[in-house]
């Protein structure tokens, strides 16, 4: 199948051409027809499938007719990366329609996005926070919106923003076509999608793409050599873009800055970093100026970096629902990756709650290379093992919708060495 089928104007094929979309993913194949037909979506699909495109196309082809220079269509996203990457990609398929999208979040200074409200731009992607700060003042007006989109909207509950999306609705016309997308259902969403959507037409993408092409693998290791493990382990495997996931800020930052200092080009990503500086981390990621991202969870939300080949869990994640999240960073729209999560004793209960959330066991895989029994060094406060967060009453659990996965190949690291920044090994890369 093509793109060709779908009743897109040339102007929106020719883009999607120029971004080097040939063939549409499966949610893309299931969500166009019905989503430029007028329907309502229910999508339970999460970042990596394609989603973006599922709904940016629809919205770009009913906005490319009709009236300009007012707020046709929201998008809301959980985190302001999200919101970049979905504007971003908003904004490459809608090059050619002439059409003004703009991206709203705090952080940042209020006035230029006033301004851009005031010049009328048709598309806003907003997290909840600032958007409802602007609604307030009157700065955005919703009353002519025909298309929201609600994206990643079990993350927007988990991170307490449900109260503000129903603020958000109670000011949005009631005819409008919704569409919501979601990596799982818990009951609160699924309330929200009855509230918010009208006979909505439901599409369910498990994890398949990304599991498919994602090989996982535990690694045994205890607390203290966890950091060692990692040096070790990109000693001896061929990576193209690392990203590392800690469970603390400080961790993130303390790793990022050990691995530079031993010749990675690595930065972190996690909530200490001014925006501002999360913007750099995350660009410079996505353009290769860094081999190795070390990210918390939150951070990390939804970044999308088409060639991550390797995704490290430092830390075990606390849930399997943000193991399976992690994880859909690399094998991302095809491409094949590596997810390697070191594991220590006391990790086990995590391990066996993801594990039953991927309905298999997950091969573990020792190096007879790396030395497992160097005792733990006096006052080393790096490798302890990090808090966990505090669970937002024990939301992001994982439901019964995700795909399956899981024990793929062994993924025992083989190959040449990990570049680092010394040989300066120029390499092309693609960001999208
Ligand atoms: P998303 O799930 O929207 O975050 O998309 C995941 C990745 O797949 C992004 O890097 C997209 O640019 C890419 N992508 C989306 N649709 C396609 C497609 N039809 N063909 C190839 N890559 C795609």
């Amino acid at each position: 199948m093509t793109f060709d089928c779908f009743k897109l104007r040339p102007s929106i094929l020719e883009a999607i051409t120029a971004v080097g979309y040939t063939t549409p993913t499966p949610i893309q194949e299931q969500a166009l027809p019905l989503a430029l037909a007028g329907h309502d979506i229910l999508g339970l699909a999460q970042t990596g499938t394609g989603k973006t495109a599922a709904f940016a196309l629809p919205l770009l082809e009913r906005l490319a007719s009709g009236p300009r220079g007012h707020l046709r269509a929201l998008v809301v996203a959980p985190t302001r990366e999200l919101a970049e990457q979905i504007y971003d990609e908003i904004v490459s398929l809608g090059s050619k329609t002439g059409l003004r999208a703009m991206t709203i979040y705090g952080g940042v200074g209020k006035n230029p996005q006033i301004n851009r409200l005031k010049r009328g731009a048709e598309i806003v992607v907003a997290c909840p926070g600032r958007l409802l700060d602007l609604m307030n003042d009157r700065h955005a007006d919703l009353s002519k919106l025909e298309i929201l989109v609600l994206d990643e909207a079990d993350r927007m509950f988990d991170m307490g923003f449900l109260p503000d999306i129903r603020r958000i609705l109670s000011q949005v016309p009631s005819k409008r076509q919704t569409m919501l997308f979601s990596a799982t259902m818990p009951t609160d969403i699924r309330k929200l999608a009855d509230d918010t959507l009208t006979n909505p037409k439901v599409i369910k993408i498990g994890l398949s793409m990304p599991a498919e092409t994602v090989s996982h693998a535990l690694y045994p290791v205890p607390t203290h050599l966890k950091t060692n493990l990692l040096k070790h382990v990109l000693g001896i495997t061929r990576t193209g873009s690392v990203l590392v996931f800690t469970r603390t800020k400080h961790r993130a930052k303390r790793l990022a800055q050990q691995l530079e200092q031993m010749g990675y080009k690595a930065t972190s990503l996690q909530g200490n970093l001014s925006q501002n500086r999360r913007q750099e981390a995350l660009s410079g990621f996505k353009a290769g100026r860094y081999d190795i991202m070390v990210a918390t969870d939150i951070a990390a939300r939804g970044i999308d970096v088409s060639s991550v080949t390797h995704v490290i869990n430092l830390d075990v994640p606390d849930t399997a629902d943000a193991y399976t999240h992690r994880i859909g960073r690399t094998g991302r729209a095809a491409r094949t990756g590596d997810a390697l999560t070191f594991v220590s004793p006391e990790d086990a209960s995590d391990v066996r709650d993801i594990e039953r959330a991927m309905g298999e066991k997950i091969n573990r895989v020792v190096l007879d290379d790396f030395d497992y029994n160097t005792p733990k060094p006096a006052g080393d406060i790096l490798n302890q093992r990090p808090p966990r967060q505090p669970r937002p009453g024990g939301a992001g659990r994982p439901q019964s919708n995700r795909g399956g996965g899981g024990n793929r190949s062994n993924t025992s690291p083989g190959g040449g060495g990990a570049r680092r920044s010394q040989p300066a090994g120029g390499r092309s890369r693609s960001t999208r």
